[in-house]
């Protein structure tokens, strides 16, 4: 009965929000996207480009950014731009905000995405790695929130947060971007509060996602697991519609969101699929 009244729930939220959504409201937006060269972020810069939005586009790699940008004019963006930079490299972080700032006269939307690579393998006790991953996936995620939110505050605008079922519900072979995934769960979660006290303009989209067809996800559980991956373009286009919508969560698929419930309420069977789920022979 549990299951089936959350998904009664869930099919009403998507119902309630997708009616909400307002393609017109993203035509002139003024958007930042990281890790925007290729993947989900790839597909959220010709998504934004489509509705007529100004972006900005950031990764590493300046070719592969430089391609994206072209693509994105041609498909409708109003104004598109790429700046390289390196989220493991501090001072790049509000170089990329301020470029964004200038180049578009504020934010509307700060859609953080990027991800540092990791292996899908048992932990070994890399802690280094473990540091160096959360420097990218979570600190610089909280250091360019906190520089952008001043213009979102002035334009009503909105943080996007590219999160992971992993952030919910811990899954094998991936402890440090697990860890990385529930901190930004958990900060995000605190902040949304934070503003909300404070009456702020601003809302804060935090996007549960479950294995989606990127080339990276798909090249490293290769052979690792057994579970039905989601097309990249169909995941972005709904991080917009959450962002666009101001909704504090997304789960996409839609099951992600009894994932969360079941974790709780029949912890061990949950375990017992979990483990079922990655092809692992000692
Ligand atoms: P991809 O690996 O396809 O893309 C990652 C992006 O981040 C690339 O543009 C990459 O470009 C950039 N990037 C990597 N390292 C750095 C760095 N040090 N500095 C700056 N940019 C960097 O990832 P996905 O599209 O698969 O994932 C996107 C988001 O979705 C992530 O937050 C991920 O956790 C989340 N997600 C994905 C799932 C999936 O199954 N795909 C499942 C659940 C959540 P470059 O290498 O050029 O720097």
């Amino acid at each position: 009965i549990k299951i089936i009244l959350s998904c009664i729930f869930v099919a009403f939220l998507a119902i309630r929000w997708t009616s909400n959504f307002d393609a017109e409201s993203l035509r002139g937006a003024k958007v930042l996207v990281t890790g925007s060269s290729k993947g989900i972020g790839e597909q959220m810069a010709y998504h934004y480009a489509r509705f007529g939005a100004k972006i900005v586009i950031t990764a590493r790699s300046k070719d592969t950014l430089q391609k994206v940008v072209e693509k994105c004019l041609s498909l409708g963006a109003q104004e598109a731009f790429y700046i390289a930079a390196d989220m493991s490299n501090e001072p790049d972080l509000d170089r990329v905000v301020d470029f964004a700032l200038k180049k578009l006269g504020g934010l509307d939307y700060l859609v953080l995405n990027h991800i540092g690579s990791t292996r899908v393998a048992m932990w070994d006790g890399d802690v280094e790695h473990a540091k160096w991953l959360m420097k990218i996936n979570f600190f610089s995620y909280i250091q360019m929130a906190w520089k952008a939110l001043p213009s979102l505050e002035k334009n009503k605008g909105s943080l996007v947060i590219v999160s992971s079922l992993a952030g919910k519900m811990p899954s094998p072979l991936t402890a440090p971007y697990v860890s990385t995934k529930s901190a930004l769960n958990g900060f995000f979660g605190s902040l949304r509060h934070e503003l909300a006290m404070k009456k702020s303009n601003v809302s804060i989209s935090v996007c549960t996602l479950g294995l989606i067809d990127t080339e990276t996800a798909m090249s490293k559980v290769k052979g690792k697991v057994n579970m039905p991956a989601y097309p990249a373009t169909e995941a972005a286009l709904n991080i917009i519609i959450t962002g666009a919508t101001r909704q504090p969560e997304l789960f996409y698929p839609w099951f992600t969101y009894i994932w969360t419930l079941t974790k709780d309420w029949i912890p061990s069977f949950t375990d017992y699929v979990v483990q079922r789920s990655y092809n692992y022979n000692p």
